[in-house]
This record gives C-alpha cells, sequence and structure tokens, in this order.
C-alpha cells in the first residue's frame, strides 16, 4: 500500500459539510459533495470523536502519533486534517515525538467548511495529498512535518496561526516556506531535513506541567509568584517577552524569577514578537535575566516552545541538559 496517502480526520472546519453545517460522517459522504477527491490513492481513518482543536492535549497528540506509527509502513505519506486553532501546536508536537521520520506528515484545515463554494479547504486538502503523496505526482519527498495552508508549506514547527479569516491563516515568520504552491508546485530543496535512514518510532514521554505568561506593563510579580508556592507541581515556566527578550527591570520582578530559577525551574525566553528572536544578552534587562539562569529562546515560536519543553520534560533531563536543548534545534524549530 505504499502507493497510498492515509487521510487521517481528527475534526476541525475542514471536515464540515451539510445545513446546517456539522461534522462529515465519513469519507464517502465528503467525497460526495466533491466528486474529485475520488480520483486520488487515499484511505481514510477517522477518529472517533471529531474535536474542535481547542480542545488538543497531549492525550490527542499521543493518539494521534500512535495512528501514524500503526500505518506507518503502510502509506506513502500522511495527511492530518485538524481546525487551524491549534495546529501549530499539534504539528509542532508531532515534529518532536515522530522520530527518525522519513516520509511526509502534512496537517492542513480551512478556514472555511468544506460545504460553502468559496471554501479553502478542497484546494489545501488537494495540495496535501499532493505533497504527501510525492512521487505519485513526481514531486520531491519532503521528509518532514508541515503544515499546507493556501499557497505554502510551511515547516510545522516554524509556523503560526496569524490570521483568524484570512485564507492566508499561515506563516512562519523565522523560516522561509518549503514550497510554493502555485500553477506549479515549487519545492525550495535546501530548507528541507533530510530523511532519516533510522527505524521510526514515537517517542511518547511528555510532560504538560508548564505555565506560559506573556508579560505586559503592569503586571504584578507576586501573582507569578503565587505559581511556584511549595507544593506546586509547575516543572517549567515560559516567559512571553518584550522585543529581543526584554522584562521589566525591577528588583521586585528580578528577584521573583531568581526564586523560581534557584528552585531548579527552567525560565525560558520567548518574544512576543512575531518575527524576530530573543538576543541575550543585548540590553542590559536581558543580561540580568542571562546571569539569573533565564534560558533563551533564539527565534522559537511559543508553539514550538511549549512542546518542546514538554518532550524535554517528559525525558526527565536535568536543568543543565534543557538549556543545552534550547542552544541546539532537534528537527529545525529554532536556529542556532
Ligand atoms: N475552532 C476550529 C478548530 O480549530 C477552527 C478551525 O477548524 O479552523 O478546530
Amino acid at each position: 500500500m505504499e502507493d497510498k496517502v492515509l487521510i487521517i480526520n481528527t475534526g476541525g472546519t475542514i471536515g464540515m459539510i451539510g445545513n446546517p453545517l456539522r461534522p462529515a460522517y465519513n469519507w464517502k459522504e465528503i467525497t460526495a459533495e466533491y466528486p474529485v477527491l475520488e480520483q486520488f490513492p487515499t484511505d481514510y481513518y477517522q477518529f472517533e470523536t471529531l474535536i474542535d482543536s481547542s480542545d488538543a492535549n497531549p492525550e490527542f497528540w499521543l493518539y494521534l502519533a500512535e495512528v501514524i506509527e500503526k500505518n506507518y509502513n503502510n502509506y506513502i505519506g500522511f495527511v492530518i486534517l485538524h481546525g487551524t486553532d491549534t495546529m501549530a501546536y499539534t504539528g509542532s508536537m508531532l515534529s518532536f515525538i515522530l522520530k527518525n521520520l522519513s516520509k511526509p506528515v502534512i496537517l492542513t484545515g480551512a478556514q472555511s467548511p468544506l460545504v460553502y463554494p468559496r471554501s479553502d479547504g478542497l484546494q489545501n486538502l488537494i495540495n496535501s495529498i499532493y505533497i504527501a503523496g510525492h512521487k505519485l505526482f513526481n514531486l520531491p519527498l519532503i521528509p518532514e512535518v508541515c503544515i499546507c495552508f493556501r499557497d505554502t508549506l510551511l515547516r510545522a514547527n516554524r509556523s503560526k496561526k496569524t490570521d483568524s479569516n484570512n485564507y492566508y491563516g499561515f506563516s512562519s515568520p523565522n523560516y522561509f516556506p518549503l514550497a510554493e504552491l502555485g500553477s506549479e508546485i515549487k519545492i525550495i530543496k535546501e530548507k528541507i531535513l533530510p530523511p532519516s535512514k533510522e527505524k521510526f518510532y514515537v517517542d511518547k514521554s511528555l510532560n504538560s506541567n508548564i505555565i506560559m505568561l506573556e508579560l505586559f506593563p503592569g503586571m504584578k510579580p507576586k501573582y507569578l509568584n503565587e505559581f511556584f508556592k511549595v507544593d506546586s507541581e509547575i516543572k517549567a515556566l515560559i516567559l512571553k517577552t518584550y522585543g529581543s527578550g526584554n522584562t521589566p527591570t525591577n528588583d521586585d520582578f528580578i528577584n521573583t524569577l531568581k526564586s523560581i530559577s534557584e528552585k531548579g525551574i527552567p525560565i525560558l525566553d520567548v518574544t512576543q514578537c512575531v518575527s524576530g528572536s530573543v538576543k541575550m544578552p543585548l540590553y542590559e534587562s536581558t543580561d540580568t535575566l542571562s546571569k539569573i539562569g533565564v534560558i533563551s529562546g533564539n527565534d522559537i515560536t511559543s508553539e514550538a516552545a511549549i512542546t518542546k519543553m514538554m518532550y524535554l520534560l517528559g525525558k526527565k533531563l536535568s536543568l543543565l541538559e534543557i538549556k543545552e536543548a534550547f542552544k541546539s534545534s532537534i528537527c529545525g524549530e529554532q536556529s542556532v
């Protein structure tokens, strides 16, 4: 069956049909509305409960990864139908836990349900089938977890949902698209990771005992302190900071971070900006942060930061090992 693509439907707007709108019951129903889809070499797997992606969580990610694992040897590539809201998180997480990937895993969705005549869903789905099926359509292999949306193919762990209505819903501001999907499909080969020659498996240990906090002027450090009281189960703090990684410089705030850091809890600094990176130390603020052990997230997206941290915590790494891991890239998620 390595000449077929497996479509895995997890839910979201793309699989919605009918009037009033509801999730399609199965592939037959989807193709009844869009017979063109029958001409592609695909099989279809549907989650028993289709979710709005705002309900995605580590259990959902592991289940999805297991579906891929069980079917890995039987298909040339995989297309995942997924809601757009948390697609960048799911894609980032899959990039960390699908180990030794040598096949395309392409997430796609839609801003508008398939049933609507102007829906973006059909184009997104067909483009994804092409990328996942690569050699069946005379295209090069992209052995990565990607997001296929509108006219670009993006590395998932570099992507963000940057527009809630526009059909150009996703971008990867710190990394070039892996392909341009116009009347021709142009694959930017130099940007693609090589396929692994090792045996594929799913790395299943995750720990989501993390909080992520977006700074804002006027934030009270004592609220941050509340999270880390003696019996706190939180194992990591991700701060979404200003500009190139800056935080308030007042003693109250810095001492709060210092006391969290002294408990051996990793504090990761990622920028609130959509593009660009944390530069540590550039200003006095980031100099102080690096002195108290705050880790630079460099140009990682917050979606990749949180999923990478869950993945690293799941491996029960030491603080030092976690710091080292954020200086390097596991699967192209950050510049080094
Ligand atoms: N709320 C929906 C979801 O993320 C939106 C979409 O499907 O795009 O599941």
